[in-house]
């Protein structure tokens, strides 16, 4: 057990890290931020900040010497550099719950060997992989960088085989285009004992690949989807011996539940839950990771809706104050670029 009053460590400088670290301070922890940008928003909340490289060794292992415990908001790390962390601070959630979420192709294949069901997918490494999989899977398509893609980056769609875009040079998968009444997310927090909670699954509405809206409860046509999704987040969380806050994201089908991908990690489609839950997935992600016992995961409304502030959509901040029952959160951000997340906004339904 990591008592209040010592230091976690955070891996990443966005807004996920900056919500945990106020979840942390809550709870009387102090924290470290490591990043590479020099702005790092979650810093402006934090006790300390090294910037750094994330495959800087030296930078990475001074860092954990100074932490009771790492863990990370962001999986776009390489996981090997962070083997040097292990002499000094237990890493939670592990590291093999990067590896596998961090690569679109091997996070399908470990789903798959738990009973899971992706869209049908290829990898793809050249023109002629592509071809062989709009052959066997069809088109409409998506074709999607393997690593590194987020918030609808790196995806291209194909809806016509006879016009295919030039391939980047990196490795990608192809899937194809799921027919679904709708999306939403599991999300679950896991304690160091095993003991797991989940709480209830935001329906959630992206526009442009970016998610726009999670609302809870979702309507029964996806709720129907709710505990088959859940019994494989449960494996996925059981299988990595994972602790902390996991997020599996679906397309409810008409074939049931259909895995879409993985966060080892606090998610924007929890968000809600800082109101809207009678413990949030911040601060319970930093209970399981210390070893505090998880706190209560049901609704503490009878409903929530969290919209995200994209963008220009910032600039509203004065209006949606001038409705006193918003919780407006704002990231801190200097500039409001098209699909950047600058904040988000709930509201409850009492
Ligand atoms: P991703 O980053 O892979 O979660 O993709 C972002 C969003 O694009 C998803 O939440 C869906 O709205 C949409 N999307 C991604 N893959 C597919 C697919 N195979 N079929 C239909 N929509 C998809």
């Amino acid at each position: 057990m990591i008592p209040p009053g010592e230091t976690i460590g955070i891996l990443g400088g966005g807004q996920l890290g900056r919500m945990i670290a106020l979840a942390a301070a809550q709870l009387g922890y102090r924290c470290h931020v490591y990043a590479p940008e020099a702005d790092a928003i979650a810093a402006d909340v934090c006790a300390a900040f090294t910037q750094g490289a994330y495959d800087d060794e030296a930078a990475l292992a001074q860092f954990a010497a100074s932490c009771a415990v790492v863990t990370y908001e962001f999986e776009n790390v390489d996981a090997a550099p962070l083997a040097v962390i292990a002499p000094h601070a237990p890493l939670h959630p592990p590291a093999r719950a990067l590896e596998v979420a961090q690569d679109r192709a091997r996070e399908k294949r470990f789903v798959e060997s738990l009973g899971g069901r992706p869209a049908p997918w290829a990898t793809v490494d050249s023109a002629a992989d592509l071809a062989a999989a709009i052959t066997r899977i069809g088109t409409p398509g998506i074709l999607k960088t393997r690593r590194d893609g987020y918030d609808g980056k790196g995806q291209w769609r194909i809806s016509d085989a006879a016009a295919l875009p030039d391939l980047p040079a990196v490795p990608l998968i192809y899937e194809g285009f799921v027919e679904f009444s709708g999306e939403f997310s599991v999300i679950l927090a896991r304690g160091a004992d095993g003991a797991t909670a989940f709480w209830d699954s935001p329906h959630n509405e992206h526009s442009g690949g970016i998610l726009a809206r999670s609302t809870v409860p979702a309507p029964p046509l996806i709720e129907d989807h709710v505990s088959q999704a859940r019994v494989l987040a449960g494996k996925v969380a059981d299988a990595l011996d994972y602790v902390g806050v996991l997020t599996l994201e679906f397309f409810a089908t008409a074939q049931g539940p259909m895995f879409n991908e993985m966060a080892p990690r606090v998610h924007n489609s929890g968000h809600w839950t800082i109101e809207g839950a009678l413990t949030s997935q911040f601060e319970n992600h930093i209970r399981a990771i210390c070893g505090l016992p998880l706190g209560a995961t049901a609704r503490a409304a009878k409903g929530a809706v969290m919209e995200n502030l994209i963008g220009d959509a910032v600039h509203d901040w004065a209006a949606i104050l001038s409705d006193p029952a918003n919780h407006l959160h704002l990231y801190g951000k200097a500039a409001a670029r098209p699909g950047r997340k600058m904040g988000h906004v709930t509201r409850l339904v009492l």
